[in-house]
């Protein structure tokens, strides 16, 4: 089964993204991580990333498909992929529909307050880059690989605003795309993680 995750910066994506991928045996395809992985790379093309992500604007289509091309490729027998942040234009949601089926494309709805309020407990590690959230006011270590806990850059009140603005003007579109496809599977992203992770688990159960 091959699944979108679309949820606006901070819903809570990149936490079920995890869960479900080690649930159902799915790939885990991140653009957010894989555009990280290349802004840090000394060349020309991590040079572009940078230049972008720096400024928390979405990467143009043409170069965001290229990189899930050349991911899609290293791919093999796999039970199924998880798409995480990508779609994130129309343009992208068209390609992708070229490029492979998807089965559902599941939207983590919150609104710009709820998202704001999560600002101060998401954190990332600094050796895995894997999303921690922490409630606690002593910042633990990263509970996947022991590594450091740091803030994201992006992760400021101005930032986010911007992006969900941005998430509004340009991604939102891709929901009305997979509802008029008949794919679209909303949840109410104020629920708890858990309640949320539930929510979907017992859809994608369906599939
Ligand atoms: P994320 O980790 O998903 O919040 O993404 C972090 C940043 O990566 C975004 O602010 C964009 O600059 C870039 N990015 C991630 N996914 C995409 C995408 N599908 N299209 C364009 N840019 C993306």
């Amino acid at each position: 089964m091959n699944i979108v995750l679309i949820g606006a910066p901070l819903s809570g994506k990149g936490t079920q993204a995890e869960q479900l991928c080690n649930k159902f045996n799915l790939v885990h395809i991140s653009t957010g991580d894989l555009l990280r992985e290349i802004m840090n790379q000394p060349t020309p093309l991590g040079k572009q990333v940078k230049s972008y992500m720096d400024k928390a604007t979405l990467v143009p289509d043409d170069l965001t498909i290229e990189v899930i091309k050349e991911e899609l490729s290293k791919v093999k027998n796999s039970q199924g992929i998880l798409f995480d942040g990508f779609p994130r234009t129309l343009t992208q949601a068209k390609k992708l529909k070229e490029i492979i089926d998807i089965d559902l494309a599941v939207y983590i709805k919150a609104d710009l307050q709820d998202l704001l309020d999560r600002i101060n407990v998401r954190f990332i590690c600094s050796d895995c880059k894997k999303t921690n959230t922490v409630y606690s006011t002593v910042i633990p270590k990263c509970k996947f690989c022991g590594g450091e806990l740091t803030k994201r850059k992006d992760d400021t009140k101005e930032i986010v605003e911007y992006r969900f603005d941005e998430f509004k003007k340009i991604t939102y579109p891709i929901v009305d795309y997979y509802e008029k496809e008949n794919k679209l599977f909303t949840v109410n992203g104020k629920l708890s993680i858990e309640e949320v992770y539930k929510i979907i688990e017992d859809r994608l159960k369906k599939i």
